[in-house]
């Protein structure tokens, strides 16, 4: 579904990423980890159009998507919820989520995204009229992740979508994932919770310094003496 062939992502004169690949099937959850600074956040960046690569591909679909711009991207099918959530902050739960419909103009294909975000977080349809900015981190997650799925995205990219939360909230988190995945939603997650991301996932690519240096399914790698040591706090 989703292909990365060799980027390379400079930020001026540091190399982001030194010339990645990987892919990622259709309706499979694929964690990447890595520590702070290792690529993570450039990757998925530059898989959604924020970023312009150096050099290398990225393929949706067989379709190359190196230079299609972001706005573009998410009408292919593709949604990306950012590090740091970035809701608006003035705007109600119902005016965030509609911003993300914004590819959409048939009422009822919105109607229906409604019904099937609200199914997937109850929370923020008892919330629709509060405003984003009053809402616990918790919260403004799931407002994050509800409103890039009401593109009814194919694919769903996640950027650390447990930072900054309090264990109970990073269950529930996890569990929508998880919950995501299974209604149909293929997931590529980005996590510092390399546990728990390893937990849901099906298969996880380890990224040090801009280059991929570990690869392989989620349970071989959760028994990894070396992913152990430096991932897992083992
Ligand atoms: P974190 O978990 O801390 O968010 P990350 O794995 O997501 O880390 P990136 O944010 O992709 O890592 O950063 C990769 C490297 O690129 C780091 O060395 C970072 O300092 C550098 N970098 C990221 N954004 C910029 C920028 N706008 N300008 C210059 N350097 C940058």
């Amino acid at each position: 579904m989703l292909k990365v062939e060799d980027l390379v992502v400079n930020y001026g004169v540091i190399q982001a990423l030194k010339g990645i690949s990987f892919e990622v099937n259709e309706g499979e959850v694929i964690a990447l980890i890595g520590a702070n600074g290792a690529g993570k956040t450039t990757t998925l960046q530059t898989i959604s159009g924020m970023l312009t690569p150096t050099s290398g591909k990225v393929l949706l679909e067989g379709t190359d998507i190196t230079k299609v711009p972001g706005h573009k991207i998410v009408s292919m099918g593709m949604a990306h919820v950012p590090e740091g959530r970035r809701v608006f902050a003035g705007l109600t739960v119902l005016e965030n989520l509609k911003m993300g419909a914004y590819t959409r103009s048939n009422k009822s294909e919105i109607a229906d995204a409604f019904e099937r975000v609200y199914e997937s977080f109850p929370r923020l349809k008892e919330r629709q009229n509060q405003l984003a900015g009053t809402l616990s981190g918790g919260e403004q997650q799931m407002l994050a992740m509800g409103r890039a799925l009401m593109s009814q995205p194919r694919i769903v990219l996640m950027d650390e979508p447990s930072m900054g939360l309090s264990p109970i909230y990073v269950e529930e988190i996890f569990n929508i994932i998880e919950s995501i995945s299974k209604a149909g939603t293929t997931v590529l997650l980005v996590e510092q919770n390399a546990k728990k991301a390893l937990a849901i996932a099906d298969r996880a690519y380890v990224l040090e310094t801009g280059n991929i240096v570990l690869f392989g399914d989620a349970t071989t790698l959760l028994n990894d003496n070396s992913i152990k040591k430096a991932y897992l706090g083992e």
